[in-house]
């Protein structure tokens, strides 16, 4: 009974709160760090996680409910990852506990009564809702404090079921197809059913923008159309061959890495050079040392391809992938067999990471230099570091790969922090050759004549086309050709974009939508006109163009699910789409041995925008979509711009990585950005424009006397003055001591909510 009746104090992480402190609380009994309970905070009942053990506080403190779970899933390690994390990251504690748990609930508890004095009047345990009404809740909770009867709590796994879907799906041959009478919209679904063999109603409603399901409905009556209930993993099942042996390049590199298999390998490969089957061939030795593997891709579009490759050269093994795309059952199933050791290779987006995954050997991370790998929403983190931590934490190696490295990562690994593996050739195909098309003296600037007539060479071959678009939509904005008007979303500091297709204005940051006005709600003219291209542009001019050619477009607005992701793919693999316009969806890790040209419409609108790495950014897309380019045919790649003089179109012209490499770094160095500082950015928040400025100022204030040696600019409006309804100031700092970090942190820990804070960021913040 030792223990029992001492009482413990605990500090506290709240789940979903963006507080960046802990609370104390107290328990009559022992907890474990990093175990969820339940709490009741701010008049609330929420979930919280034990962060720490402390000391009676001089202050009264509330009680732990209970504990959720017996089981405790965080390990010590994972505790520390988590405070590292808030740390470095300046990021809410709570919220980054929360990113080791699935969503929904986990387990299903069940509790029981426990006699055990004998003036109970009952002697085996009872349920408690039993006890409850036997005993009466006041008598019940006498009996509790005088230690009659004890609670106890057991918990049973409640396992989602795996969801069921159903398939439309075409019984008839496309004879007798063919002879049957159909309306126009039949028809449609038809001919869609033909060219993906099978598909949810709902995504073939949403695909042929279908108002009812009548149509569908009616063919399934006629028994033209069947539906097929299958079990969701059951749909993904493409895979790619194994390749038969590494080159002499890759088989040196795995070796280096595998001889000295600890701390962090990057593997610096141009595009298509083979990382990829260098990862498998040190992963497989992973897994015949009985270890488990985490496969970190930045985006969830790069998932289907890499599956089907791994299903290739992995027969057999337990193989999963996990994203937050998913449905809670499906991430909850999956999470629940990773930490219960049944899966050998976990591939996934940076919420993959935090799954604490039984007996990992190996963390990859691919395209490291990704954007996607920061969370641009809170928590903000950088995954790539938070793996590089991980590794460490646990005492497991890392690799980290790309073609266009990070300019932070590859100053460290230049300087010993990483160990640097090159891979300079490529296996199959040849590197494209890149041409800069000056826009300058170009009338028609979206698609000059020379390009078009590219694209039907390449074409008339049998190759494919990638054509790059970095705005999807028509339109960018429309303005007011009398007063120069520019139609705005109401709740947010942006131009509305149109979108031909659905006949809409649209908002791409809040979602807010409007039918096109006829006249300009300044002045009243009739005179709109819509300006800048987006993707659906461009798709238009190519289909004008070339009306016959089966044209797709990949973008957020046709895709917007793995699934849809993985067929788009798979029709450039079996090359129905000719050419295809994407955003920067295209633009990753995909390898296809067809593209014989890639043009990158609107390389410029990259470069100039204001962060401090836009310059990276832009040289990394134009090299990363240009090397889909010659993988199997010889490749070309057209980058159209306005400035051809720029030194990242110049570098990225000669694939001159570390030309550009060494330029950057000396600016980095001159004007203090990373990796010469640590740069912070603060956006204060507010309804009123006035008390947004006014709360800015005083963090200011606040900054500049607790925060030392570092730079720190007056607050600004950025450009996104609002956003989603809400008015923004900004504060940059520039921290020249990580341990900074902890005093910004004290200041933050004191300002409530309203005050988002983005720490190196990766692509820019708004
Ligand atoms: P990266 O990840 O560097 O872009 P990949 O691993 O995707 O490169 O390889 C590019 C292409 O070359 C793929 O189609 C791959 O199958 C092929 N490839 C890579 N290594 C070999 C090899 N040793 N032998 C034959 N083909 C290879
Ligand atoms: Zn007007
Ligand atoms: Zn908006």
């Amino acid at each position: 009974m030792k223990g029992a009746d001492k009482i413990h104090y605990y500090e506290v992480a709240i789940s979903g709160s963006p507080l960046r402190s802990t609370f104390s609380y107290h328990f009559d009994d022992e907890l474990a760090v990093g175990q969820r309970v339940a709490v009741n905070f701010a008049g609330r009942n929420v979930i919280g996680y034990i962060a720490g053990i402390s000391s009676k506080p001089q202050f009264k403190t509330k009680p732990i409910s209970k504990p959720l779970e017996s089981q405790v899933y965080l390990s010590p390690e994972d505790v520390a990852l988590i405070n590292w994390t808030v740390e470095n990251y300046l990021a809410s504690i709570g919220k980054v506990f929360d990113l080791f748990f699935p969503p929904g609930k986990l387990l299903k508890s069940n509790s029981h009564v426990i006699p055990i004095s004998p003036e109970l009047p009952f002697s085996t345990p009872l349920k408690m809702s039993d006890a409850l009404k036997l005993l009466g809740k006041e008598q019940f909770q006498k009996l509790k404090s005088q230690r009659k009867l004890k609670i106890l709590h057991s918990y049973e796994k409640k396992l989602p079921s795996k969801r069921r879907i159903k398939l439309l799906k075409l019984p008839l041959s496309i004879k007798t197809l063919e002879s049957l009478k159909l309306t126009k919209s039949q028809k449609k679904v038809i001919d869609y059913l033909l060219s993906v063999e099978k598909a949810t109603p709902r995504e073939l409603m949403n695909a042929l923008s279908l108002k009812s399901r009548s149509p569908i409905d009616t063919l399934l009556r006629k028994e033209i159309l069947v539906l097929e209930e299958v079990e969701e993993d059951e749909t993904d099942r493409w895979t790619i061959e194994a390749i038969e042996k590494l080159t002499a390049e890759q088989e040196h590199v795995r070796e280096a890495i595998v001889k000295d298999f600890s701390g962090v390998h990057y593997i610096f490969g141009l595009t298509g050079s083979g990382k990829t089957e260098v990862y498998f061939k040190i992963m497989e030795r992973v897994l015949n040392r009985g270890k488990s593997v985490i496969y970190m891709v930045p985006e969830v579009s790069l998932t289907p391809q890499l599956m089907a490759r791994i299903r290739g050269a992995f027969p057999g093994r337990e193989v999963r992938v996990y994203h937050s795309y998913m449905s809670p059952a499906k991430r909850q199933r999956i999470w629940l067999d990773a930490v219960n050791g049944e899966i050998d290779i976990l591939v996934g987006t940076r919420s993959a990471l935090w799954i604490p995954i039984q007996n990992t050997g190996l963390i990859i991370v691919d395209e490291e230099h990704d954007s996607s790998f920061y969370q641009q929403t809170p928590p903000h983190y950088d995954a790539v570091e938070v793996a590089i931590k991980k590794g460490k934490l646990y005492g497991i190696p890392v690799i980290l790969g790309s073609a266009t490295p990070r300019v932070e990562r590859y100053f460290r690994a230049k300087s010993g922090e990483f160990k640097l593996h090159s891979l300079v050739n490529r296996p199959v195909g040849q590197l494209p050759e890149l041409e800069i098309r000056d826009l300058r003296n170009n009338k028609d600037y979206i698609i000059p004549r020379k390009t078009f007539e590219e694209i039907e060479k390449t074409v008339k071959l049998g190759h494919q086309v990638f054509v790059f678009v970095h705005r999807k939509g028509f339109s960018n904005y429309v303005v007011c050709a009398n007063c120069g008007n520019i139609l705005k979303c109401p709740n947010c500091d942006i131009s509305l974009t149109y979108h031909k297709h659905d006949g809409i204005l649209k908002c791409h940051y809040c979602g807010y939508t409007i039918p096109p006005p006829t006249k300009c709600e300044r002045c009243g003219s009739k005179a709109l006109s819509a300006r800048g291209f987006g993707t659906e542009r461009v798709e238009h001019e190519l289909q004008k163009r070339f009306p016959d050619l089966s044209i797709m477009r990949m973008d957020r607005e046709t895709i917007s699910n793995p699934n849809q992701y993985e067929k788009a793919l798979r029709k450039i693999e079996s090359k129905e789409a000719k050419i295809v316009v994407g955003t920067k969806m295209i633009a990753k890790g995909l390898d296809f041995p067809s593209i014989g040209l890639v043009v990158v419409i609107d390389a410029d609108r990259i470069i100039n925008l204001p962060n401090y790495d836009s310059a990276e950014n832009a040289f990394q897309l134009i090299s990363q979509i240009s090397g889909r380019s010659g993988r199997g045919v010889h490749g070309r790649a057209i980058i159209q711009t306005f400035e051809p003089e720029h030194r990242v179109m110049k570098t990225a012209l000669e694939n001159d990585y570390k030309g550009f490499f060494e330029t950057e770094i000396e600016i980095r160095k001159l004007l203090k950005y990373p990796p010469f500082s640590i740069f912070v950015e603060i956006i204060v928040e507010a309804e009123k424009e006035i008390q947004c400025q006014n709360a800015a100022k005083e963090l200011y204030e606040k900054l500049v006397n607790t925060v030392k040696g570092s730079e720190i600019l007056e607050p600004v409006t950025p450009a996104v003055k609002k956003l989603f309804g809400k008015f923004r100031m900004k504060i940059h700092l520039k921290l020249f001591d990580r341990g900074e970090l902890r005093n910004l942190l004290k200041v933050l820990q004191k300002n409530p909510a309203g005050v988002d804070v983005i720490v190196n960021s990766n692509g820019g913040s708004l």
